[in-house]
């Protein structure tokens, strides 16, 4: 039996050997068994059969995989359900009475919320609401985003109230205008943001504050109800709304700021093809239909018509009668010689040259003088130098020429002495609100303005410069007020940073000193000097996440002092102690001052970027880059990784595909 079993493995081995020889014959060299040739086919045809067979072999092999993933995803979905849908109930939940019955209070006797009706609801949210110091949010957007992603649960007790129930990815609004992408996929509803913080959302407006009492009224979204919500620290983040620089008529145009906007603006769009396409419409209401007149030349102008140009190349091409995109216009007035004017030269340049190739009408140096439901009209200057009135034709104008202070931030600055900013409220290099009980107030976003002015810090800066006392400020005493003047308004830094020049350059007299007189003079220039901080969602963000980790230090630092405190004193009562903890937080909050914690503000520039249809711009500072396809690419990757959420990404980028196999929806909804 084993003899047999060795002789046949022997038989067996021939064979391998004679298969490798084979093989090796049919990769080229001299087969040496002629009676092997004679059996095989020929070396071509095995090849071929040889990779039909790995080909089949890998397909299959594919096939399995996908049908065993496809299973396997099916599976987890139906057990994800399984979960979901469960028929979950809630009973008795805990609740106390006192969200249920509001005291009333405050300046106009109105209720106050001091508990909220999720507060007891489960153990961490008792314990938040009982011990932790009240941090209320006011706003949704980027600047707000950026708080709440940094705070660590269980610091504060967060309350967030916006008039949306969303955040919006503003940058991507005038996609979502011509449906490039929808709108869902720009939103995130604030709730499910705040949940990670165990913390509340209120759906309401502010619209008036108490700083003595910290607390700020809020006019409930649907019912309009107003109440006060109690504060110990208040963030406002209510961003701003768009300029008007007094032109008659605005009424008649569409902004673009929020999603209601968006939606707006794709429904006219829609609207003027569908109704240019009629027969029963003449060639002059078809031209007017489909004109766009989009007022401003800044980022926001410049990618909503490079959006409308891309809808009509790709759909309205495609699906209209071919004379609606022959007749369509897109017009850009712009008050400046250039678009982009805030981007370097060349990337204005890029994208001038790019608008003229593609046919839109570039009107600079202009000013838009009125806008009626039928026309815009502006004024610009003809060769000659003299003013000339025009008029457009349109049933589509988009203001976009700058923002202007939101009515909330307005309030906020009539409530305090020291506001006298026309666009945002003012606060200091650690963004506390100017005028304001100290630590209790910040202000973040398009609603806040850092401070640029030195002059105001006049006769601080000479009290800690001014060592001898002898009214003067020499070399010595001026390196000093250098420092000073870094730490108060870093924004400064790079216009003191030459001091001995600036010095010699306004000791007028020579008299190696600055006279209080020569000193205002140069603080004032250097205030003038210092540029505001740009509206943009970078800028808003980094503040927000400033502030959050400030009030991720402070909590640290406040749980440390209060650690000492107890082992310091004799152990008090058991109630006492429970009843005084959420007080004594709050208090110890305001005592510790935001300088023994953090520094001051800095911003980080990371660069402009827009698109200007099917290519994008990018201002990186020292470096610039424009171009078509692949520049589109990165600034879609910049956009997609700046989501607040991945339900968001995974949104967009189903978007982006089907945008590119199966065009734009032209429906009207
Ligand atoms: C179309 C468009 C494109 C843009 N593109 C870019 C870009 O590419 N890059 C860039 O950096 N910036 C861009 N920006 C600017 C950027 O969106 C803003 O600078 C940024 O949104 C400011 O953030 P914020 O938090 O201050 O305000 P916002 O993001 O505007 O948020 C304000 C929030 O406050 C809420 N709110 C308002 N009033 C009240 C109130 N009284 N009570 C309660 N809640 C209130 C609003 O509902 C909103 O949720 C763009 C802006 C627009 C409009």
């Amino acid at each position: 039996m084993t003899a047999h079993l060795i002789s046949a493995r022997l038989q067996n081995r021939s064979v391998y050997s004679r298969r490798s020889f084979a093989t090796d014959a049919s990769s080229g060299s001299p087969n040496p068994d002629p009676n092997s040739t004679s059996s095989t086919p020929p070396p071509r045809r095995r090849t071929l059969f040889r990779r039909l067979f790995i080909f089949s072999k890998y397909t299959l092999y594919l096939s399995l995989t996908s049908v065993v993933g496809l299973v396997v995803l099916t599976s987890f979905l139906f057990i994800h359900d399984l979960f979901t849908y469960t028929s979950r109930h809630v009973d008795r939940v805990p609740m106390n009475p006192l969200a249920l019955h509001l005291e009333r209070g405050g300046p106009k006797n109105l209720p106050i919320a001091r508990v909220l009706v999720d507060d007891d609801e489960d153990e961490d949210m008792h314990r938040i609401a009982r011990d932790k110091p009240r941090l209320v949010v006011v706003g949704g957007g980027w600047g707000a985003m950026g708080v709440l992603q940094t705070l660590h649960l269980g610091d504060y007790h967060v309350t967030v109230v916006s008039n949306e129930t969303f955040t919006t990815f503003t940058p991507l609004l005038p996609s979502a205008a011509v449906g490039t992408i929808q709108i869902r996929s720009l939103i995130e509803p604030i709730r499910k943001i705040v949940a990670r913080l165990r913390g509340h959302f209120v759906n309401g407006k502010a619209v008036d504050v108490d700083f003595g009492q910290r607390l700020i009224e809020i006019e409930c979204v649907g019912n309009g109800e107003r109440v006060y919500i109690p504060y110990d620290k208040l963030i406002i983040a209510v961003g701003s709304t768009s300029s008007t620089h007094g032109v008659p008529g605005l009424e008649h145009c569409f902004q673009l700021k929020t999603i209601a906007d968006a939606q707006a603006i794709r429904r006219r769009v829609m609207d003027n093809f569908e109704i240019a396409s009629l027969p029963t419409t003449s060639p002059s209401e078809r031209k007017r239909l489909l004109s766009f007149v989009v007022c401003g030349g800044g980022p926001t102008g410049v990618e909503t018509a490079a959006e409308i140009f891309d809808f009509c190349q790709e759909d309205i091409m495609n699906y209209f009668p071919k004379i609606c995109r022959e007749e369509v216009s897109i017009h850009v007035i712009q008050s400046r010689g250039h678009i982009l004017n805030t981007y370097s030269e060349a990337i204005s340049q890029y994208a001038e040259d790019k608008f003229k190739r593609d046919g839109v009408n570039l009107i600079t140096n202009a000013r838009v003088a009125a806008v009626t439901p039928e026309h815009v009209i502006y004024t610009s200057k003809n060769e000659d130098g003299k003013m000339e009135q025009h008029t457009i034709p349109t049933n589509f104008t988009l203001w976009s020429t700058g923002i202007a202070m939101n009515p909330f931030a307005k309030r906020v600055t009539q409530l305090l002495p020291n506001q006298f900013h026309k666009k945002a409220i003012e606060v200091d290099a650690h963004l506390r609100v100017k005028g304001t009980p100290q630590g209790t107030v910040y202000a973040v976003g398009d609603a806040a303005t850092i401070e640029t002015s030195l002059v105001s810090h006049f006769l601080e800066f000479v009290e800690e410069a001014d060592q001898n006392k002898d009214g003067k400020i020499d070399f010595d005493e001026w390196e000093v007020m250098v420092n000073r003047i870094k730490q108060k308004i870093p924004m400064a830094e790079d216009h003191v940073s030459k001091a001995r020049e600036i010095f010699t350059m306004y000791d007028v007299n020579g008299d190696n000193a600055l006279e209080l007189n020569e000193l205002v003079k140069l603080l004032e220039d250097l205030g003038n000097k210092i540029t505001s901080l740009p509206a943009t969602a970078q800028v808003a963000s980094q503040q927000g996440k400033y502030i959050g980790k400030k009030l991720n230090k402070l909590a640290r630092r406040m749980e440390r002092q209060e650690q000492e405190q107890k082992m310091e004193t004799t152990q008090p009562s058991a109630g006492s102690a429970t009843a005084n903890t959420s007080s004594e937080s709050s208090r110890n909050l305001i005592l510790i001052p935001d300088e023994a914690i953090s520094a001051p503000f800095r911003y980080f520039h990371l660069g402009s970027l827009a698109y200007i249809g099917n290519a994008a711009v990018f201002d990186l500072g020292k470096y610039s880059f424009m171009g078509g396809l692949a520049a589109m690419y990165a600034w879609r990757s910049v956009y997609w990784n700046e989501q607040v959420s991945v339900r968001t990404r995974a949104l967009l980028m189903i978007d982006w595909i089907v945008r590119g196999v199966w065009g734009r929806d032209l429906s009207r909804l």
